[in-house]
């Protein structure tokens, strides 16, 4: 534990400080990649709990994934010891949650109530009479799931589901704020316990969230926002930007605090970065400057590969030749150095899920151990629903959760429940995936299954697992690796376009904003490859670079490759 005092902030730059140590009321902290937001975070909590009196239990630090609440709650343990499991840290469907189960009977659900799973909404969407007339397609049926509906449907539908004593996920959320809305003794009830509120990511919140967190929250409440608008990923989710650019006008007298400097990133990738998200930028007057000035720092790699089977090749011959010197790592020390690369340091970013297999074959083809995680709902998985059914039916068995998993799985293989059709080979990789989920939940059913039915595949994602990680850009969000290649930089995959319909100004810009996020996940080496071809819509296609990568200094770049030309290297930084 760190020493809790006046060595509290030690670890802080001065900005990062005033952060830190800011005094209570709203309180915005605009911040690019990699400048310590989350650090800033964890030490303004421990800050007011261990120098300003704030009682812990009263500090409620939200964020948006499982796997960055157990971030929190670790750095929270290092800095504040035993009083830091007073602090409540939840993720927006977490604290829903507890306030649905606090209130279960409110909503005519039992104290054993549970979240529905996608095959549940169907039932209760067909139940709900909304199709009177034929009988739907599921396809209609799910695409009715994810439309609003009319209001007497979804009443129709709450009512299907709360027959089965289920809620959906989304209103984890749409209650509370239900709830609270009608009732002011209970705001008041919920403000005096949570008087402190801090979160994280906070471009993006979604309306119902920012409802809940505005009952929750005085106009002048102590609430501490963190984020950074150009990091905004998640509009297609509903989630607005706008509540970030609001802040200071939504709340009262609230200040503001800039960080511009970035620990993460080696200067040619943060150039590069910089350079990317400009056209873009909803900061104004945007900066970051690199903490990490090493002259003999490495361009940015760039490669281009005939096809996806040939970039996947190069990622894979990159990778083996990187970590060929693997001699003494400790998992947990993520620095490289030059003569010590391990799997974990690593990781494969990437538009869409659907461009993983390539690589996850030649990964597989090199012997090189892999991780792979998307931003979807775990229990959409194959053989997640599966195995989590099994494991609440016997939830009276004894023995290690990982063991009952393995055991549950077996018993599928050879025993297949008539309604449920899964493959062996997804049964095990759900396992794999399930394995070291259920140990971070401290071997409890009830709070390994409450993660499987609010979680996303990225919470189940492993930091010390030996592997390399495979990553969607979205479920990348939040973390680094000291070695990052940023695949399939095509126009038309990122961004993201179908053939033959153009995006808006919006949706473009959202793009390179995951570009960016991409980009600034590399602590110390980045490569960014594209495809001439590719198979897309059912075809393969001539595929042409992204425009992402024209507004970005060619001298940033050094081309990989068997036909790149040699030249010296630049080591002339470009300091932004
Ligand atoms: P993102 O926007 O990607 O979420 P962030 O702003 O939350 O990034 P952090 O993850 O908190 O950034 O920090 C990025 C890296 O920089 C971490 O490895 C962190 O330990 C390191 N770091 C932050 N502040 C300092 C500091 N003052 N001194 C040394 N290292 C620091
Ligand atoms: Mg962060």
């Amino acid at each position: 534990m760190e020493e809790v005092g006046t060595g509290l902030l030690d670890r802080l730059d001065a900005m990062q400080r005033v952060a830190a140590s800011a005094p209570g009321g709203p309180l915005l902290i605009v911040a690019g990649p990699g400048t310590g937001k989350t650090r800033s975070l964890t030490h303004r909590i421990a800050y007011l709990c261990a120098e300003l009196g704030v009682y812990p239990e009263q500090c409620l630090a939200i964020t948006f994934t499982r796997r960055a609440a157990e971030e929190l709650r670790h750095r929270l343990d290092d800095l504040l010891g035993e009083v830091a499991g007073d602090v409540t840290v939840a993720t927006f469907h977490g604290l829903g949650l507890s306030i649905v189960r606090e209130h279960a009977p409110s909503f005519n659900l039992s104290p054993d109530f549970r979240i529905a799973e996608e095959t549940d909404r169907l039932a209760a969407i067909i139940e709900s009479g909304c199709f009177s007339n034929t009988a739907p397609t599921e396809r209609e049926a799910r695409r009715q799931l994810t439309a609003g509906v009319p209001r007497e449907f979804r009443d129709a539908y709450r009512k299907a589901l709360r027959s089965r004593d289920m809620v959906d996920l989304d209103e984890l959320i749409t209650l509370p704020v239900e709830l609270l809305t009608e009732s002011p003794d209970l705001v008041d009830e919920y403000r005096a316990e949570y008087r402190w509120i801090f979160v994280d990511e906070y471009q993006d919140v979604d309306p119902v969230q920012y409802e809940l967190l505005r009952l929750l929250c005085p106009p002048d409440g102590n609430l501490t926002a963190i984020g950074d608008p150009d990091q905004a990923i998640y509009s297609f989710r509903g989630a607005d930007v706008g509540f970030f650019l609001r802040f200071t006008t939504d709340f009262t007298d609230a200040r503001q605090v800039r960080l511009t400097r970035n620990y993460r990133s080696a200067a040619p990738i943060l150039a590069a970065a910089v350079q990317a998200i400009a056209p873009s930028s909803l900061v104004p007057g945007r900066r970051l400057d690199p903490a990490k000035l090493d002259p003999e720092a490495p361009q940015v790699g760039l490669y281009e590969a005939a096809s996806a089977e040939d970039e996947a090749v190069f990622v894979s011959k990159t990778i083996d030749e990187l970590v060929g010197g693997v001699t003494h790592r400790t998992v947990d020390s993520r620095a490289v150095t030059p003569d010590a690369v391990s799997f974990a340091d690593i990781a494969v970013l990437y538009r869409t899920d659907a461009q993983a297999s390539f690589v996850v074959d030649a990964l597989s083809r090199h012997g090189v151990p892999v991780q792979k995680r998307s931003h979807d709902r775990l229990l959409d998985r194959p053989g997640v629903a599966a195995i989590a059914r099994e494991l609440r039916f016997a939830s009276g068995l004894g023995g290690s959760l990982a063991a009952r998993i393995k055991l549950t799985a077996q018993v599928l293989t050879e025993r297949p429940a008539l309604d449920v059709v899964v493959s062996p080979e997804d049964l095990w990789s759900a396992v794999d995936l399930l394995g070291p989920l259920a140990l971070r939940c401290g071997d409890d059913l009830g709070t390994f299954l409450t993660a499987l039915e609010t979680g996303a595949e990225v919470d189940a994602w492993d930091p010390r697992a030996d592997r390399v990680t495979l990553l969607t850009l979205h479920a990348a969000k939040g973390l680094e690796f000291p070695i990052v290649f940023l695949i399939g930089c095509e126009d038309g995959l990122l961004p993201l376009r179908r053939p033959g319909s153009p995006l808006t100004a919006d949706e473009e810009a959202e793009e390179r904003r995951l570009f960016f996020v991409g980009l600034t996940r590399a602590q110390d080496r980045l490569y960014v490859s594209h495809a001439r071809k590719r198979f897309r819509h059912g075809a393969e296609r001539e595929m042409a670079v992204t425009p992402f990568l024209s507004v970005i200094d060619p001298g940033l770049f050094e081309r990989k490759g068997p036909e790149a030309p040699r030249r010296p290297k630049d080591r002339q930084l470009r300091l932004i």
